[in-house]
């Protein structure tokens, strides 16, 4: 289909592009995964009736329609393919209250993440969800994959801070759903429905979200252990001692090096794994002290620091994980989630798996909801080359390994295009069929992004 067949959309619209490299490069989004054929325009929508004639345009004409917001998803989610219309909402950007006694948020769904925390804190309030892409993913995207984050451990994930959204369906027509109460359970949960879509059942298009208040004290535990698995023991040792942390997040020897190397600091020279756990609220130094407590045993060096700038530090190196590990190449990003008392043994599992198909596997976790992310670096591969066999195999052998221990295939970053090929098996042939009758009900034409999450 040429752009002129665009123009009954395009003429009303505020902004819009077709330009190649623009189309290019919505063809992949932060996973490197790339789809197959070129999209068909870029939609920069500016307002919900923009979003709602475009959707209607898609539902007319039969054509797949991809939303994204800081297109950072790690799985191929926000990756537009063949004639496909790219639905940007970055500009929708805008917080449109904060309502302080009550808690909540009111925004658009193009606000970066990090700014609406950053105007939360403004009231003496924060915005929860927290993944490592705050300051370049959206809150609408977050919405999308039901991201999770730091903070996890305590405050939960994304779903937990949605009260009520309003989306755009898949006619075009606006509903709202969910309740802007803290408390509302009228109906069945289709707030909650639309939380980790993907994109595939609505477009989110205001979100009421909770905030909570800025915790009094904060203090950080930082340890170091002989090997990543006595770390992910210390982790369960938090849990066991009755202690519930903020964060607690866990990095591996070769992840601590590729910081180091990355950014200059002196990280790897402390242990083979390092830990970091934050406590926060008016005990948070003598909770930090029970954590410190409860790990000392493990470790072979424990710290605690109750100067925010430290705290900062440490967290800035964790959220660098990533960042640091694809300098070195292309990756393969995994997502795992095992019950918090496997996670020592899916650690080792996975390093064996590094062994056994001759891959290098990198590790952090978020240890205390044990949501381990393994990266499997593609040495020599260049992007858009497929992906080696072994390295594949390495990532099936992944998935399998979470399965069997009782957990997931993602913990917070979503099937995606990449993990298709798993859900049914994690889901089972029933509920599997479920929820492809869920996507009939809400998109009859599977026009909203098709091939992704299920
Ligand atoms: C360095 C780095 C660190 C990361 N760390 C984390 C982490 O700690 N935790 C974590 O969970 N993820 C993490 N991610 C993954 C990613 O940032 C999150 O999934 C994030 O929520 C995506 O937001 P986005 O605005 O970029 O969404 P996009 O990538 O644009 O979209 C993601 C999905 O949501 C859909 N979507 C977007 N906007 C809407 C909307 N308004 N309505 C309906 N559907 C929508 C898209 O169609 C797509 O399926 C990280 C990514 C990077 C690059």
């Amino acid at each position: 289909m040429s752009v002129t067949d665009f123009t009954a959309l395009t003429s009303t619209l505020t902004s819009w592009s077709d330009s190649p490299a623009r189309l290019a490069s919505a063809r992949s989004d932060r996973s490197g995964w790339v789809a197959e054929g070129t999209p068909a325009i870029i939609v920069e929508a500016t307002s919900v009736s923009e979003v709602q004639a475009t959707v209607a345009f898609a539902a007319k004409h039969r054509i797949a329609i991809v939303t994204r917001g800081g297109a950072t998803a790690l799985t191929g989610a926000a990756s537009a393919g063949e004639r496909a219309i790219v639905l940007d909402l970055s500009r929708l950007d805008r917080i449109l209250e904060i309502r302080v006694d009550d808690q909540v948020a009111v925004v658009e769904p193009g606000v970066i993440t990090a700014d609406l925390d950053r105007a939360a804190r403004e009231s003496g309030l924060f915005f929860a969800p927290d993944p490592g892409s705050v300051a370049i993913s959206t809150v609408g995207g977050n919405i999308g994959t039901n991201a999770g984050g730091l903070r996890g451990a305590k405050y939960g994930v994304t779903r937990d801070a949605v009260l009520e959204l309003d989306v755009v369906l898949a006619d075009g027509s606006l509903v709202t759903v969910g309740h802007s109460t803290a408390k509302g359970v009228s109906g069945y949960d289709l707030a909650s429905l639309f939380v980790g879509s993907e994109g595939t059942l609505g477009v989110v298009v205001r979100a009421v979200v909770r905030l909570l208040p800025v915790p009094a004290g904060l203090a950080t535990v930082s340890a170091s252990f002989p090997s990543i698995e006595a770390a992910a023991e210390a982790a369960t040792a938090i849990g066991r001692a009755g202690l519930r942390p903020t964060m607690l997040e866990i990095i591996d020897g070769p992840t601590l090096k590729a910081i180091d190397e990355a950014f200059g600091s002196s990280l790897r020279g402390h242990g083979e794994a390092l830990l970091i756990a934050q406590t926060d609220g008016l005990g948070a130094a003598l909770e930090a002290t029970a954590v410190a407590n409860a790990i000392a045993p493990l470790a072979t060096n424990v710290e605690i620091a109750t100067d925010p700038a430290t705290g900062s530090d440490l967290v800035e190196a964790r959220r660098r994980a990533l960042p640091a590990i694809e300098r070195l190449g292309r990756v393969l990003i995994e997502d795992i989630a095992v019950p918090r008392s496997r996670l020592a043994e899916i650690i080792r599992t996975v390093q064996g798996i590094s062994g056994d198909f001759g891959v290098p596997i990198f590790v952090f976790a978020h240890a205390g909801d044990g949501n381990v992310h393994p990266i499997i670096l593609l040495e020599g591969v260049e992007a858009g080359e497929p992906i080696p066999a072994n390295a594949r195999a390495a990532a099936d052998a992944i998935f399998a390994a979470a399965l069997e221990l009782g957990g997931t295939l993602t913990g917070e970053h979503g099937i995606g295009a990449l993990k298709r090929d798993w859900i049914g098996r994690e889901l089972g042939e029933k509920v599997h069929d479920l929820q492809k009758g869920i996507k009939l009900l809400l998109d009859p034409h599977g026009i909203l992004n098709p091939g992704k999450a299920l």
